[in-house]
């Protein structure tokens, strides 16, 4: 018998939220981002599952994107990082792709090469997250030598990333926005902004493209819930199995360092999934888990291949029981990645893509 832990991914629930951040920015068009392999989903797979809806993808690296293309995936793909190298603009050629343009020497690469056809740049303008792009005083210049070799550049938009448009008093995030827009009414040039905070929660930083991410996954990245948000759905489920149970005395510890005692007769059913396959070790005890659809909680440190739930209140769990580590259990009942997150004082995000390739995935 295989060992019972599988991630399965509801491609039904991914095309949902495309559409929920479709409907959010009726005039906006939604690049769908599927870098680091579609935040742990399988990015052929859920490109596949998108190609109908989405009109463009958005991936890190050109490695990225040509794993799209060969998978058959004719989309136009978007490289969110650019080139890492001047030879990666043969490929980008190749591969009819289209490149973000966030330094100098990407810009005097790309000026310096004769494209088959002219190919679409997304200019990085730095508003504020100081991570990667143009600071805005240099765009306009930039944008200026870009609009001038129409033989190199295609469709031009320029871009920028926000930094707090997820907490609930952004006053940085307005800060990028008036930036960002004044830049794009001096150079008259369509805006691509929105992640997914801002697809949801931010009608004003809706552009002529966004780019939402985690929220195709069903994870909401807002600080407080709003109502486009709760309408999201899980897109993959972590499943496993109990694989034992255990009786306690009171005062018995589980698990390495003995962080969990019981601290009354106790039944402990341990499941078969560990960091090793992902899941975070950080898990406090408490972190929910649903056991045949029941919430109960972590009990015990998370071990490589293992860990230990609480099931003294489901009587009837047993060797075999499912164990829903996040999404969607057998009977309706949902746990969401962000709650399990934060019991791991982390992300959804280093969850999703940090689920390892011993949970195989399964596609619906
Ligand atoms: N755009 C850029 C440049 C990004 O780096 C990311 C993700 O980190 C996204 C869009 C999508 O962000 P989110 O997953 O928060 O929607």
């Amino acid at each position: 018998m295989a060992r019972p832990l599988i991630a399965d991914i509801d491609l039904e629930a991914l095309r949902h939220n495309y559409c929920l951040a479709r409907d959010l920015a009726p005039d906006s068009q939604a690049v769908a981002v599927l870098k680091a392999d579609a935040y742990g989903h399988g990015a052929v797979a859920c490109a596949r599952a998108l190609e109908d809806l989405a009109p463009a993808f958005a991936v890190a690296c050109i490695e990225e994107a040509i794993a799209l293309r060969e998978a058959g995936i004719a989309t136009p793909i978007v490289l969110l990082e650019g080139i890492f190298e001047a030879g990666e603009l043969e490929l980008v050629d190749a591969h009819d792709l289209w490149i973000a343009v966030h330094s100098d020497w990407q810009l005097e690469a790309l000026l310096a090469y004769r494209p088959q056809r002219p190919i679409p740049v997304w200019l990085k303008v730095d508003s504020g997250m100081h991570r990667l792009g143009f600071a805005p005083e240099q765009a306009e210049a930039v944008w200026a030598r870009l609009a001038a070799a129409p033989e190199v550049v295609g469709e031009m938009q320029l871009m920028s990333h926000f930094a707090t448009a997820d907490a609930a008093h952004p006053a940085y995030f307005e800060t990028q926005l008036l930036r960002m827009r004044a830049l794009a009414e001096r150079l008259d040039a369509p805006l691509c902004l929105a992640n997914s905070p801002a697809t949801l929660a931010h009608p004003e930083a809706h552009g002529a493209w966004n780019r939402p991410g985690v929220m195709l996954y069903g994870s909401d990245p807002l600080e407080v819930a709003n109502e486009a948000s709760r309408g999201l759905q899980p897109v993959m489920t972590l499943r496993s199995e109990i694989i034992a149970v255990r009786d306690l005395a009171p005062g018995e510890p589980v698990g390495y360092a003995g962080r969990w005692k019981a601290p009354r007769p106790a039944r402990i059913g341990v499941v078969a999934c560990g960091y090793g396959d992902g899941y975070d070790r950080h898990a406090v005890d408490g972190t929910p888990v649903l056991v045949d659809g029941r919430r109960t909680a972590i009990a015990g440190k998370v071990s490589m291949d293992m860990l230990t739930v609480d099931i003294t209140e489901i009587p009837e769990a047993e060797i075999g029981s499912e164990v829903v580590l996040w999404g969607r259990a057998a009977n309706g009942t949902v746990l969401s990645v962000d709650e399990v997150a934060r019991h791991c004082d982390t992300i959804s995000y280093t969850l999703l893509t940090g689920v390892l390739p011993r949970a195989p995935r399964r596609y619906n």
